[in-house]
């Protein structure tokens, strides 16, 4: 199996949907593709969603290493050398982990393809169907509960609310929820490094009947040393999103007292599926949970961390609703959502197709 055609594209992916998170807006995206062809026909496929703000990585950064290593690194290569390949592209692309994750994901829908096997199983999958959380941006209290009844009615059982811009409000906003929405709905939050200690430390005393799963980031990245101070149960319940990047985060995080009990990967953040996969085994060895999280993107590289999620076992929490509000897309398939559950379809490799 020879790589005999390496392509990579920007492309505009509408979002029907804008939102809010603490700091900004969101209105429209783009992510970058990479198609890779085999000698037998065979094509594997990625995105980059960069997310400029939490890697300093830009969507032109991802062009720009591409043009100048893609055709460099893979043109002619043989797959059976695919792990030698992956390292040889993570060498070249080492400042940018979207463009590096777009290529690795597409050489193992590849691989996955030559073997007939998912990618999960080639990496030993662990799980078969999770549920994953919707996210409910920054707006106003009535706009959020409206949104949360639309979730729950198309079938979503975890909603994942962003904070972080005015404590009394945000608290204000998770006893309505927790009121229209009743007992059985999971409520979790992400501060996006909004909150200071103190304003945490209020937000866990005054919410603390609400039965919140999981605060994501409440401080911002800089602030490990207060994140170690705080009270044991509050922090093992605390996710690292943007404090937790690659494999060299993960393992830095695991000293006690340890700042957080959940890590969110992103395959955007940390370089693709098996960098992930070594966060995965960290954390487990260090008896930390995983959530699995998203930018705005193309259900191919939401697929690949669905994929990469199934084969860790310490895998408890999805958030990986990034395609849901692209208003196009150049993927179908790739997973099956049912009841809020996210499930692999059995097809090989990503299990995605273009929409032609
Ligand atoms: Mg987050």
């Amino acid at each position: 199996l020879k790589i005999v055609k390496a392509e990579h594209w920007t492309e505009p992916l509408a979002l029907f949907r804008p939102y809010r998170i603490a700091g900004r807006t969101i209105t429209d995206i783009e992510n970058h593709f990479v198609r890779l062809q085999a000698d037998t026909g065979a094509c594997g496929y990625g995105a980059a969603s960069p997310g400029d703000e939490v890697t300093g990585e830009t969507l032109p950064d991802c062009a720009d290493a591409l043009d100048a290593h893609l055709e460099a690194c893979l043109l002619g290569k043989d797959l059976n050398g695919f792990l030698a390949l992956i390292r040889d592209c993570r060498q070249a692309l080492c400042s940018g982990p979207a463009a590096l994750a777009a290529v690795e994901m597409a050489i193992l829908d590849l691989v996955g393809k030559g073997f007939n096997l998912p990618v999960a199983d080639l990496f030993g999958r662990r799980h078969h169907s999770l549920p994953t959380s919707v996210t409910i941006g920054i707006q106003d209290v009535s706009q959020s509960l409206h949104e949360a009844q639309e979730f729950i009615s198309q079938g979503f059982r975890i909603l994942k609310i962003k904070i972080g811009d005015v404590p009394e409000q945000d608290i204000e906003l998770l006893h309505r929820l927790r009121e229209t929405v009743g007992p059985n709905i999971g409520l979790r939050v992400d501060g996006n490094q909004g909150y200071a200690r103190e304003d945490l430390l209020a937000f866990e005393r005054k919410t603390r009947d609400l039965h919140l799963e999981l605060i994501e980031q409440p401080l911002p990245v800089g602030q490990l040393e207060p994140m170690r101070t705080l009270p044991d149960a509050l922090r093992s319940r605390c996710a690292g999103d943007e404090t937790i990047c690659t494999p060299e985060d993960a393992l830095w995080c695991t000293h006690p007292p340890r700042p957080f009990g959940i890590y969110n990967i992103k395959l955007m953040k940390c370089g693709g599926i098996i960098p992930a996969l070594k966060m995965a085994g960290i954390a487990r060895m260090a008896g930390i949970e995983l959530m699995w999280g998203c930018n705005d993107e193309s259900r191919v590289s939401i697929a690949a961390a669905l994929h990469a999620a199934m084969a860790a076992s310490a895998t408890r929490y999805l958030d990986l609703d990034g395609s849901f509000d692209l208003g196009r897309d150049l993927f179908q398939e790739g997973f099956c959502i049912q009841n809020g559950e996210l499930q692999l379809t059995g097809r090989p490799g990503l299990g995605v197709l273009p929409v032609d």
